[in-house]
């Protein structure tokens, strides 16, 4: 994945992204850290192409070697799996096994072999069994899971995924972060839950005000307390933990 000088604005004249560029290496997991309107959702929104974008500005994101632009709209959307920061955005059918079967079924997958995928999805994100549910009856947590689990099924290259923890239990963030740990897929994950940061990432990029403002390991930047509360953040206590088991190591 490429980004490379993405800029948005929406139609109300705010500045979301002001030249956004970096690369996600195939299998690589990347946070993206920042305060509240900072970009992170919209960056994420560029990525399958789900933003109107002016003509100048189309080529700034390539997935998978393909130009975001509506004539690879099919073939990115198939490379790209994205959770969206509020699962009442994804959730759209009648049973959580016809939200979870959506994309298989626009990929020709039908009968017992769509079954056997949904099933496996849904088990994934510890929801054995729901197929028959409704999806507006679930909490919020079990929403996002299903969420999870209709990204999931399509087994992406990429995974863009917004909060993907929030709303979960901490067993169901424990569960999830193993889960994505476990995936071959890129990750760039929109997220202000630090401890998936330093346990799952390889790398963090700090976005503010629609602009890149550092990147690098995720341990180095987060230490860094100054750049944290300058940009809204802190510098979590995990950290803390980490280096006390270092010095005893
Ligand atoms: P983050 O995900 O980091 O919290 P967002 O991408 O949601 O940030 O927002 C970036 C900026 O764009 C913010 O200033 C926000 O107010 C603005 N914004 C987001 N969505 C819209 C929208 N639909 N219309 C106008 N402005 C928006």
């Amino acid at each position: 994945m490429a980004v490379e000088n993405l800029r948005y604005r929406y139609a109300d004249g705010s500045e979301a992204l002001r030249g956004i560029s970096f690369v996600v290496e195939p299998g690589e997991r990347v946070a993206l850290i920042g305060p509240n309107g900072a970009g992170k959702s919209t960056l994420l929104l560029h990525l399958n192409g789900l933003l109107p974008e002016r003509p100048a500005e189309l080529s700034a994101v390539q997935i998978c070697g393909a130009l975001v632009m509506p004539e690879n709209f099919s073939k990115v959307r198939k490379n790209v799996g994205l959770l969206f920061q509020d699962p009442d955005d994804q959730l759209f059918c009648p049973t959580v096994f016809e939200d979870v079967a959506f994309g298989p079924r626009q990929l020709g997958v039908e009968g017992d072999a769509l079954n056997a995928k949904v099933a496996a999805a849904l088990a994934q994100v510890g929801l054995a069994g729901y197929e028959n549910r409704l999806p507006h009856h679930l909490s919020r947590g079990e929403k996002r899971r299903v969420c999870l689990a209709g990204v999931l099924v399509c087994e992406p290259a990429v995974l863009a995924l917004d909060e993907p923890t929030t709303d979960l239990d901490p067993r169901g963030r424990r569960e999830l972060k193993l889960l994505l740990r476990r995936l071959p897929a890129a990750q760039l994950i929109a997220t202000h839950d630090l401890e998936l940061v330093v346990e799952n990432c390889t790398r963090a990029i700090l976005l503010d005000r629609g602009t890149v403002i550092a990147e690098g390991p995720p341990t180095a930047l987060l230490a860094d307390e100054q750049l944290m509360l300058a940009h809204g953040l802190e510098r979590p206590h995990i950290l803390q933990h980490l280096q006390h088991q270092h010095r005893h190591d």
